[in-house]
């Protein structure tokens, strides 16, 4: 890093989604304002994940004015959704809307781009302490930003350092991926199948549109899988699957979220915990966030402004999502849950919000998980 380093008005930790999006949010918010980004690796870099987006993330970036067609530029809609369930049932819907899976190397090289393009300045730096000093935090004793936000992923430092405290046992998730030749599954159809043994666990194919897909295998256990247990038990899911090179990463759930403001340090995206329990989808939740945390650091209360905002607009969606958690341990409800979808699509269409968005179990979704459970009573 530079030796004399003016003050900034926001330092972001990670320029993953949820960091440059709050990049992208603070100045639009406040043109003015001096920002600067500070991630451990260069971009372009991997990121290990699904590469599913979810049309939702793609609406919050296009309200900050990010242009979404170029950010998936060389990859095809996903337009249907195959769900085997850990009984073996099946559905096949076309999505009310249809998502993307954009390779993390190339999505988070171009939030970055668009950061950078916002007028946030992008440094590589490993950050790995913060301090308090007179009203502001300082980053690695050297640089003094009015409000930090931590958005430094997974295995967060800034979470640490402000005393988020860990993420409770039984919150993380683990899980593999790879690359393979697209060629044996349908264009534009993510698949997942369901594993009732190690449940809570699926694979799944996600193709990318060209000509590769993305496919991986992930489960939430108490004790820590191996690589090759992992490995094993993908390819039992995905019989036809070539050996490949894969790589594995942890998932905090959002049922282990820390408070989200710790006076002038934010958290956001999988720093705050901020990935869906059912699902595994973390990246809208992390653009939600990061948007968030980032118009909340340039008010004069960012961690009021931030736990109110995300309140407003995920806090009954979390708590619902964390009660389905707990409920869906139960693998029966499940195959519950994919007949319901198969049986009618407004239930598909409502499971999909819970699963990529911001949805509820409202009473249309309840009733018909009820109903449909009285159809399919022969479901163990
Ligand atoms: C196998 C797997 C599959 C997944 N599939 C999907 C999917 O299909 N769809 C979906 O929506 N979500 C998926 N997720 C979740 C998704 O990957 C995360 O929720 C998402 O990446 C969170 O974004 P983020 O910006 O919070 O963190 P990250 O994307 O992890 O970015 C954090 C950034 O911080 C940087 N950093 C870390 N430490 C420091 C430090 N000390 N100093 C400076 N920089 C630092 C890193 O280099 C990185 O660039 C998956 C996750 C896994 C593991």
């Amino acid at each position: 890093m530079r030796g004399a380093i003016p003050d900034w008005d926001l330092v972001v930790v990670g320029a993953g989604p949820a960091g440059s999006t709050a990049a992208i949010a603070a100045l639009r918010a406040d043109p003015s304002a001096r920002v600067l980004v500070l991630d451990a690796a260069d971009f372009p870099r991997d990121k290990v994940c699904g590469d599913g987006v979810a049309p939702h993330a793609m609406d919050v970036l296009a309200a900050l004015g990010v242009g979404v067609a170029e950010l998936a530029a060389g990859t095809t809609p996903v337009t249907t959704l195959r769900l085997l369930s850990p009984m073996g049932m099946q559905t096949r819907r076309s999505f009310a809307r249809p998502a993307c899976v954009i390779p993390r190397v190339l999505l988070d090289a171009r939030l970055v781009h668009a950061a950078r393009n916002a007028g946030a300045v992008i440094e590589r730096h490993r950050v790995r302490t913060l301090s308090r000093q007179d009203g502001t935090v300082l980053v690695d004793g050297a640089v003094r930003a009015r409000t930090v936000i931590g958005a430094d992923g997974a295995e967060s430092v800034v979470r640490r350092q402000c005393g988020a405290g860990a993420a409770p046992a039984g919150t993380i998730a683990v899980a593999l991926r790879g690359y393979t030749s697209a060629d044996p599954w349908p264009v534009g159809e993510q698949r997942l199948v369901m594993a009732a043994a190690h449940w809570p666990a699926y694979a799944w194919v996600f193709p990318v549109g060209d000509g590769t897909a993305n496919v991986g295998y992930g489960e939430l256990s108490r004790t820590t899988p191996t690589r090759a247990e992992l490995t094993t038990r993908l390819h039992d899911l995905l019989p036809d699957l070539p050996a490949l090179p894969l790589r594995g990463h942890r998932l905090p759930l959002s049922p282990g979220r820390p408070g989200v403001a710790h006076g002038r340090v934010l958290l956001a995206g999988d720093a705050a915990s901020l990935i869906n329990p059912l699902t595994g989808e973390g990246i809208y939740y992390a653009v939600l966030s990061g948007a968030l945390a980032g118009a909340a650091a340039v008010t004069p209360d960012p961690a009021r402004s931030y736990r109110r905002s995300l309140r407003h607009k995920l806090g009954r969606h979390l708590r619902h999502t964390d009660v389905l958690a707990r409920l869906t341990r139960r693998p029966w409800l499940v195959d519950i849950a994919t007949a319901a979808a198969r049986d009618d699509r407004r239930t598909f269409d409502r499971l999909v919000e819970i699963g990529l968005g911001a949805g509820t179990l409202d009473v249309p979704l309840t009733t018909a998980m009820i109903a449909a459970a009285a159809r399919h009573r022969n479901v163990p």
